[in-house]
Formats: structure tokens, C-alpha cells, sequence
């Protein structure tokens, strides 16, 4: 699977690099899902649009087993700051997370698949879903609108890789269990009276109450959550005031909550209600909302093992990367709530240099690209094996 996929490299880079040139935000990738309908229609497969708005789904022979590969599609509102031949034509828009590169893979999978002679028996679903990295209006991302427009119905297992910018081109990252967090956003509003800013005495201060909040909020990890689980609560945003001489009537402060398991999770979250109650000992006030995001993804144990002897047997024990978790969110977390599914990490590292996710110099090594689709497609034809 490996030669037939170094066979193809320069057509999963010139995928790639179509879609580095053309990048689109999440939910308008209209182009891109063209590109990928036409392609695939091109190799002969069976195609639907527009789900998920502008996800596409394709299909690989029938029936049960049924074995789903995502890719997304998105990218983000960065201005590319690279001078390569590939770099971004849209202005302020940039594939800088490696979804062109996950779609090129899937598209290569595809190739492979469709022109393999002894495939074995059953579905191979490509799921190219929008908008990972963005919710819509009714906070909805592009992972959750394919689950609930079907997409991920009578599966027996889904898969999807993610490149890492910062390790090895061609190495593989691969654990069982919790590996991206639950992330929930929270928004608060402290409020005082506000005053004279020579006569603070008249009135109640909130930003006096902020500098107690600061303290109680970041108290919530150390010393009211169990030490062993992981949890992260950090502070993205503070608003006050508007001049020397006047204290604000109100403080806004938001920022993002991180964890595994659900019962932490709602913990961090009830803790940072009870922490906001110092602004009423001190004669404020406050109001909190919480917005949910994406569920921690979680690995199933037994596919996570498939692809970790996949990644051994056909690149050598020497290609996986240590295992490793992270408090990043990532939304392929609700295909595998669906289905028993797993995510695993292909290193991309572009040169020498700091090329963080993200960030405008992000790029990826198109050497990981063959590696990444073979192991897709190898993996999916074992759970095919296995399952049926
Ligand atoms: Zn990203
Ligand atoms: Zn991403």
C-alpha cells in the first residue's frame, strides 16, 4: 500500500497544493467541496453533496462492514505570510492547520481504493466534512452538522488523521483513550457601581473585584479539582473602562475551560460559578454563561490498536511517536461519540524552522502525504477484514 501510494505523491501534492492556493473559511468551502466532487466523480465513485451544508460524502462499494475516513475541508482567518508557489490567493484566508492536506490524503485514499483489485468486501465511506475549526450560528461545527445530517450512520468504525507540524514527517502518533479535550467557553460580567475615580470610596469598584476573581478562578485548578485529572481554565479576554478618572460600572471577562472526563468537566464549570461569588462579598455582582464546544475525542481502544500495528508493520516500529495527549478540541469528537473510532497523529514538519499550527509560516512536508494516505486506507482495509 505504501509503493502505491509514493507512486502517486506528486498528484496528492498538486491536490494539496490546489487547495493550499484556494482556501476557504468554514462552512463556505464551496470551491473545495466542488474540487472534491469532481475528482472523486472523476474516478468513478458515487458522490453527495451539500451535506452539512457544504460537506461531501462518497461512497466505495456497499452494505456491511462500513468503514468511514474523515478529512475536513476549512481553513482559517490567517494571512498567509509564506512566500512558497502554493502560498494562499485569498487574502486573510490561509490552510494553516493541514486540511489541505487531509483533504489531499482522502482524495489519494480514494485513488488507491478504487483501483485496488482485492478490496476487500464492504463500504468505504470518504467523509470530507466543513468547518472544523468554526461553529455557525446555532453553534453547531461542521463534524456535529455530518452526524446529524446521517453521515455517519451504519458505520462500524470511522478514522481520521491529523498532521503535527512540529514532528517528523512520515511518524505516527497514535493512543488509545481521552486524546483532545472537551472545550467549553465562558463569558462573565462583574459589575459595581462605578464612580469618580477620586472618591472610590462612594462606590463599588469592579475592577478591585476583578483582582479577586483573577485569584479565585485560577484557584479552581489547584486546589478544587482531583490532581490526577486533566484540566485547564485559562482567560482569553478582559474589558473595563474607558479613561483616567473614571471607575467602570462593569468588568467582562472570558475565556476558555478545558478537560477530559465529564464529571470534571462539570465540576470546573460549577466551581467557576462558586468562585464568582467573592464579586457579591464585596458588594458587586456578576452573571455567567457558558457555551459548550466539542466533546473530548476518545479513541476506541481496539481501533487505536489496529492503526498502531498498521503504523508498525508497514513503516517500522521506529515511525510512531511517543504517545501523547493534548487539551486542544478538536471536532471529529462527535463521529467518534457515534461510532467506535479513532484519530491518530502523522508528523509533518516542513524544515528546520518553528512552524506552528495557526500561526501565518505554517506549512506541511508533502513527504507525509503518501504516508498519511496509505495508513488510511491500509487501516480501513483491516477494519473492513476484521469487522466482516
Ligand atoms: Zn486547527
Ligand atoms: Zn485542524
Amino acid at each position: 500500500m505504501l509503493e502505491q501510494a509514493m507512486a502517486i505523491r506528486d498528484q496528492l501534492a498538486a491536490w494539496r497544493r490546489d487547495i493550499h492556493m484556494h482556501p476557504e473559511l468554514g462552512f463556505e468551502e464551496t470551491r473545495t467541496a466542488r474540487m472534491v466532487a469532481d475528482t472523486l466523480a472523476g474516478m468513478g465513485l458515487e458522490v453527495q453533496t451539500g451535506i452539512g451544508k457544504t460537506g461531501v460524502v462518497a461512497y466505495l462499494g456497499e452494505g456491511r462492514p462500513a468503514v468511514g475516513i474523515r478529512a475536513d475541508m476549512d481553513a482559517l482567518p490567517i494571512h498567509e505570510e509564506n512566500d512558497a508557489p502554493y502560498a494562499s490567493q485569498n487574502p486573510g484566508v490561509m490552510h494553516a492547520c493541514g486540511h489541505d492536506g487531509h483533504t489531499a490524503m482522502l482524495l489519494g485514499v480514494a485513488r488507491l481504493l478504487s483501483q485496488m483489485p482485492d478490496r476487500p468486501a464492504g463500504q468505504v465511506r470518504l467523509i470530507f466534512q466543513p468547518s472544523e475549526e468554526r461553529a455557525d450560528s446555532e453553534n453547531k461545527s461542521g463534524g456535529l452538522r455530518m452526524v446529524e445530517e446521517g453521515a455517519l450512520d451504519d458505520l462500524d468504525a470511522v478514522i481520521a488523521l491529523h498532521v503535527a507540524s512540529e514532528k517528523p514527517a512520515g511518524k505516527v502518533g497514535i493512543d488509545a483513550g481521552f486524546i483532545t479535550a472537551a472545550e467549553d467557553s465562558f463569558y462573565i460580567t462583574l459589575t459595581g457601581s462605578g464612580g469618580h475615580g477620586a472618591y472610590p470610596h462612594y462606590g463599588v469598584d469592579p475592577t478591585f473585584i476583578l483582582a479577586q476573581v483573577i485569584n479565585a478562578i485560577h484557584g479552581i485548578r489547584a486546589r478544587r479539582i482531583d490532581p490526577t485529572k486533566p484540566a485547564a481554565l485559562s482567560i482569553g479576554a478582559i474589558h473595563a473602562g474607558s479613561t483616567t478618572n473614571v471607575i467602570p460600572s462593569k468588568v467582562e471577562i472570558s475565556g476558555t475551560i478545558r478537560t477530559y472526563d465529564e464529571v470534571t468537566r462539570g465540576r470546573m464549570k460549577s466551581e467557576l460559578e462558586q468562585a464568582l461569588h467573592v464579586a457579591r462579598a464585596l458588594g458587586g455582582d456578576f452573571e455567567l454563561r457558558l457555551v459548550p464546544g466539542y466533546p473530548a475525542t476518545n479513541n476506541d481502544a481496539a481501533v487505536a490498536e489496529l492503526i498502531r500495528t498498521t503504523a508498525e508493520e508497514m513503516l517500522g516500529a521506529d515511525a510512531l511517536l511517543p504517545p501523547e495527549q493534548g487539551m486542544g478540541a478538536e471536532d471529529f469528537s462527535y463521529m467518534a461519540q457515534k461510532t467506535p473510532g479513532a484519530m491518530f497523529v502523522l508528523g509533518a514538519q516542513f524544515d528546520d524552522r518553528d512552524r506552528p499550527h495557526h500561526t501565518p509560516v505554517f506549512d506541511i512536508s508533502e513527504d507525509a502525504l503518501p504516508v498519511g494516505a496509505a495508513m488510511l486506507a491500509e487501516v480501513t482495509c483491516r477494519l473492513l477484514k476484521q469487522k466482516g
